[in-house]
């Protein structure tokens, strides 16, 4: 049976470890019987350590929203793959839109993310996704969305070769139209559904994710009509109930 991969973007939330630990464990405890669906949690990287100690939890596992690219040096501020990985990340998140909308981060810099996160042993979940000025209209247009989106790829997977694709779970895409990120407006299950179809025939072996105004009444449409191999939740993976509820309708 295919696994689904559902993964949880708390952004900068929860502004002590307590709060952080509370929301975790409530997701622990209700995700506990969920068969056939893994779940990473990405809190703020401050809590990372605390919520998974040694011995490292299977399920859910646990992933950061960002990473620098060099592996150490005089670079204030920023984290290293490797540190995340000597905490126990198995995943990292890179290209979200909103490190573009409020840190001007570009397709260059994710593509240097990209390659420095896989060195280090850690599963790059990449975002893409156009937005509404990128559409040219109000409108789903899935010509121009095409072309931006085989843009994106090209631009943030340069100078990786296609055989590590063949490794299972070495990259995986989210497809996050930047219009349905905390929105609540999601895409439509069909036009996110042929979005779906053309990344795969770009990049073979590789999960897509669906990500964008995702709750538990739309969630199993994404995995069950649309075809996605998981979803990034934002918003609603701050509400333990209903993120589990979305983990549950993820379940086949
Ligand atoms: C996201 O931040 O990646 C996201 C999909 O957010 P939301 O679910 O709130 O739209």
């Amino acid at each position: 049976m295919k696994k689904i991969l559902v993964i949880a973007n708390w952004k900068c939330n929860h502004v002590t470890l307590k709060e952080a630990k509370k929301l975790f464990n409530s997701i622990v405890r209700g995700i506990k019987k969920i068969k056939g669906v893994e779940v990473v949690i990405c809190p703020p990287f401050v809590y990372l350590q605390s919520l998974n100690p040694k011995p490292y939890t299977l399920n859910p596992k646990i992933g950061a929203q960002n990473c620098f690219w060099e592996e150490k040096g005089p670079f204030t501020g920023e984290i290293s793959p490797k540190m995340l990985k000597n905490l126990g990340c198995e995943y990292v998140i890179v290209g979200h839109s909103e490190r573009e909308r409020y840190f001007g981060e570009t397709d260059e810099m994710t593509n240097k993310k990209i390659k420095a996160a896989i060195s280090a042993g850690l599963k790059p979940i990449l975002c893409i996704g156009e937005t509404e000025k990128e559409l040219g209209s109000k409108k789903y247009e899935l010509g121009k969305v095409k072309k931006y989106l085989k843009k994106q790829l090209e631009n943030n997977l340069k100078g990786i070769p296609n055989s590590l694709f063949q490794i299972p779970d070495s990259l995986i895409v989210a497809y996050e139209p930047v219009w349905a990120v905390g929105t609540g407006k999601p895409c439509g299950i069909s036009e996110a559904r042929e979005a779906n179809l053309f990344i795969k025939g770009i990049i073979k072996n590789v999960p897509i994710l669906y990500g964008g105004s995702v709750n538990s009444e739309n969630a199993a449409g994404y995995i069950k009509e649309a075809k996605f191999d998981g979803l990034l939740i934002g918003g609603a993976s701050l509400n333990p109930k209903e993120f589990v509820e979305i983990v549950k309708n993820c379940s086949y």
